[in-house]
């Protein structure tokens, strides 16, 4: 849910922090580094090391978190905090990703309605700023550092330690929803759909030139299966949608939390070449989502940008696989949607962007950026 891993790590803001910390592995071309800029190797810091991560809980109230390196994948969290039945709430589509890396953007996936990005349920942060000192920060503690460096592209310093957030590991509900325009050729089998299954939404998605279509995950537990189907049955019965055209698939906890990892291998292994992900991302507010056919648990403290004028903003991404064939095509298409949102005044905020002009990036924090200038100065 990105820019694509060959851009994964944006051109920073003019005036901010050169030091790019280098998380989890991306094509080359994803990096960019500004002159005289640094590359850490944050893996160095102990990528897998068990003592890396560390779940426990304050007294009273009892409140379980783990704290996490920030080079660790979090797929080796969830491993880690499943040991002790608990784990975090929401997550970024794909696990293998550093925790450090997707806190300096914001990490959104279908959780974020209900929960939030990753970066409104973290306590604590451990950051080596820009004059090489090593601070703890939180909500309470050096709080513009804190809110500063959440969702700031790396700018602020290097998070080497995050305390997050733990629940209980979900045994029932609905937790996920995520809503996908397809087109026939952007319909392939995944873990939600299987190979059966996408043959006819493609031919559907033919006959109507682009189809609609809504994922969700409901959990359950061996002890409730039976009655997760009549809920979810219930649920069906209040949307509407082509009949025969709701499929359902159960698979673990950790399976359908890294399903796009699993999907990625399978297509990199049957291509023989590695997937890229010319992806779109874009908030935008409510009042314009139509033309271009969440209560806000957004922080607005942090450095993330969201849209300013109203409190209900959309997430549209535009998430195709592509080949280093066709990811032109892809990137065109979204130069072209960002032209038409500029055309017609809508005013966007792009997750993950790619700026190159300093006006460009004034205009992205927008107001933040006197806040995000004072914490570096
Ligand atoms: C396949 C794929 C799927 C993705 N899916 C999602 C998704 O569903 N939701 C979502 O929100 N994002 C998603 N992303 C985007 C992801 O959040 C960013 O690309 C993130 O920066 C990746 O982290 P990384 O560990 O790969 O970092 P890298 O690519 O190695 O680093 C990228 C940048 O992150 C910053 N950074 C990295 N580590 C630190 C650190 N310790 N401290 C401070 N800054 C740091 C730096 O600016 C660095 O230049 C996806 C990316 C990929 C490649």
């Amino acid at each position: 849910m990105t820019s694509r891993p060959s851009s994964g790590s944006p051109t920073p803001p003019p005036g901010t922090s050169p030091s790019p910390p280098e998380a989890a592995a991306t094509p080359c071309e994803a990096r960019s580094l500004p002159p005289a800029g640094v590359v850490v190797d944050m893996a160095s810091l102990g990528r897998g090391r068990a003592d890396r991560i560390n779940v426990s809980s304050d007294d009273a109230p009892a409140r379980w978190y783990v704290d996490a390196g920030g080079e660790q994948l979090w797929i080796d969290v969830l491993h880690e905090t499943l040991k002790h039945g608990l784990t975090p709430r929401w997550w970024t589509d794909y696990l293998h990703l550093t925790v450090g890396g997707t806190l300096s953007n914001a990490g959104i996936s279908g959780q974020a309605f209900r929960h939030g990005p990753q970066i409104s349920n973290v306590y604590e942060l451990d950051v080596i700023t820009g004059k090489g000192d090593m601070i703890t920060c939180s909500h309470e503690k050096n709080s513009a550092l804190f809110y500063g460096v959440l969702g700031a592209l790396g700018q602020f310093g290097i998070i080497t330690r995050a305390r997050i957030s733990l629940e209980p590991a979900p045994h029932r509900g609905f937790d996920y929803v995520e809503g996908r325009l397809l087109k026939g050729r952007d319909v392939s089998s995944s873990s939600f759909i299987s190979e059966e299954a996408s043959e006819k939404i493609k031919l559907l998605a033919d006959e109507f030139g682009a189809i609609f279509l809504l994922e969700g995950a409901v959990y359950y537990e061996q002890a409730t299966a039976s009655m997760v189907y009549q809920e979810l049955e219930s649920l069906l019965k209040q949307l509407s949608f082509v009949p025969g055209f709701a499929f359902t698939k159960g698979v673990s906890y950790i399976g359908f939390l890294d399903r796009v990892h699993e999907e990625d291998t399978k297509q990199s292994s049957t291509e023989h070449e590695d997937v890229l992900h010319p992806w779109l991302n874009l908030f935008l507010p409510k009042s314009r989502i139509r033309d271009l056919e969440s209560a806000n648990k957004w922080d607005d403290k942090m450095s993330a940008p969201i849209p300013d004028e109203e409190e209900v903003f959309y997430t549209i991404g535009l998430l195709p696989s592509a080949t280093r064939e066709d990811w032109e095509y892809f990137d065109k298409q979204h130069h072209d949607i960002l032209s038409f949102c500029h055309q017609e005044g809508i005013e966007f905020k792009q997750y993950l962007p790619q700026y190159v002009t300093e006006m460009d990036w004034m205009k992205h924090f927008g107001r933040k950026r006197d806040s995000i200038l004072r914490v570096i100065c």
